[in-house]
């Protein structure tokens, strides 16, 4: 009997593996993977990891022991360097191929470079896997000049952490806030308002033109001096093998509502998947953990041919110093046209709401807890709320959810 494989040995992977033996699979799974490590969880390496106070076995998706007693091959520091959907069969690296009845790709998804002269000096660093957050939390010294590059959620929780060890860290963003585009002014300012608090030398609308000896150079010629420079510029899915073997690629590699790509023995599943979601009516891909963490579930079933369908509304969360947060739903950048508050903005105790026609697309629950249910059934109802009541604290939110 050929395999269920599955390339990529993460979060997506190891949860595959799982849920493929949950469901009854009593057939061979293997799980390939070029990193060395056992499949480990990524969000700790921007926060608890970085400030090294969590211990690396807590973040691991399974206990070394858990492949071997699961029957599950597992095959790390082995690239996939081809697929053949039609031939059911995958390349290694080392030229072996391996035969599949299934595939499951969950390649996720690499960090994007620094495209300026000096963008590849041993001084940058950028953060995705164990040893990146091991290398970066090295220069977390009192006083060392820390300076990073992009000031989305791993530049602003990597400024948190280098804060937090006693570094000088200044941000520089090409946007006027940071998540501009991510979350409307008003949000953006509260972590602009939080990082300046803790300290950190936030530049805005600032361009790095290159990095060279004693810092880094902007477009107008300012040298902003650095030790260490951390790029968190963004992502890119993990598309190549997919690209080369023909299968459909937009922005990830594109699934149905099943998670099944455009060859009918082939999954995608986590940051690499642009999968159709059918609250939302089109496919949207992912880059957060809960995504990772769910849906192989439903590729797995799908791969067992079950009728299963992906339709959790996506999930989010964050810490920065003293902020928790979380974000249930989906606003696309230019896709609402009002953020409700409700709470306290000025103190970080509030919730935000993205709003389109009266409708909730997305809610932001900071230093506010045990909400994301009703939330989530907001969102999901797609019903218009009346937004006096939405910012009122007196009104239960699962009333308006009701
Ligand atoms: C520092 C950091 C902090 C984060 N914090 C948060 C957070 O606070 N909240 C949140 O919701 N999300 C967070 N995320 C995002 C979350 O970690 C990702 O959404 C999640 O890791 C995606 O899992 P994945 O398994 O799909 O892909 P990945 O984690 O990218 O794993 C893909 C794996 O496939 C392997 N691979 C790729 N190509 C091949 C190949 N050809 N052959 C073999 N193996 C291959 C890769 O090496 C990798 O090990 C964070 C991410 C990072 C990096």
């Amino acid at each position: 009997m050929e395999p269920y494989v599955i390339v990529g040995a993460s979060l997506a992977g190891a949860k595959a593996a799982e849920a493929l033996r949950a469901e009854g699979h009593t057939g061979p799974i293997e799980l390939i993977g070029e990193e060395p490590d056992l499949p480990y969880e990524r969000p700790p390496l921007s926060k608890g990891y970085l400030q090294g106070k969590t211990p690396r076995a807590e973040f691991e998706v399974h206990p070394a022991d858990w492949y071997a007693a699961n029957d599950v091959t597992l095959r790390l520091g082995t690239a996939v360097t081809a697929i053949d959907p039609d031939g059911h069969t995958v390349t290694l690296a080392d030229g072996g191929r391996v035969g599949f009845a299934k595939l499951l790709l969950a390649t996720g998804a690499s960090p994007r470079p620094l495209p300026v002269p000096g963008g590849d000096r041993p001084e940058v660093l950028k953060l995705r896997r164990v040893g990146d957050s091991e290398r970066i939390r090295a220069q977390f010294t009192p006083g060392a000049r820390i300076v990073i590059v992009g000031a989305g959620w791993i530049g602003l929780e990597t400024a948190a952490a280098a804060r937090l060890a006693g570094a000088q860290v200044t941000v520089l963003e090409v946007a006027e806030l940071p998540l501009l585009r991510v979350l409307g002014r008003e949000v953006a300012q509260v972590f602009a308002d939080l990082h300046r608090a803790h300290g950190v030398d936030l530049r805005f609308g600032v361009k790095v033109a290159a990095v060279e000896d004693g810092g880094v150079r902007l477009a107008d010629g300012t040298l902003v001096p650095a030790d260490t420079v951390v790029v968190g510029v963004g992502i890119t899915p993990n598309t190549r093998l997919a690209e080369a073997a023909g299968l459909t690629v937009e922005n990830g590699v594109r699934t149905d509502e099943h998670l099944r790509t455009s060859h009918p023995d082939v999954f995608a599943a986590g940051d690499v998947a642009n999968a159709f979601h059918p609250l939302f009516g089109k496919p949207i891909r992912v880059e957060h953990w809960a995504n990772a963490l769910n849906q192989p579930a439903t590729a797995a079933k799908s791969m067992l041919g079950q009728d299963a369908v992906y339709h959790r509304v996506p999930y989010f969360f964050t810490d920065q110093y003293d902020l928790g947060m979380e974000y249930t739903g989906y606003a696309e950048p230019e896709g609402y046209d009002e953020v409700v508050f409700r709470g306290d903005v000025p103190g970080r105790e509030f919730i935000a709401f993205w709003m389109s026609g009266g409708r909730v697309l997305a809610g932001m629950n900071v230093n506010v807890w045990d909400v994301v249910d009703p939330i989530r059934d907001l969102v999901r109802s797609g019903r218009p709320v009346d937004t006096a009541r939405l910012a009122d604290t007196g009104v239960p939110l699962a009333e308006l959810a009701g």
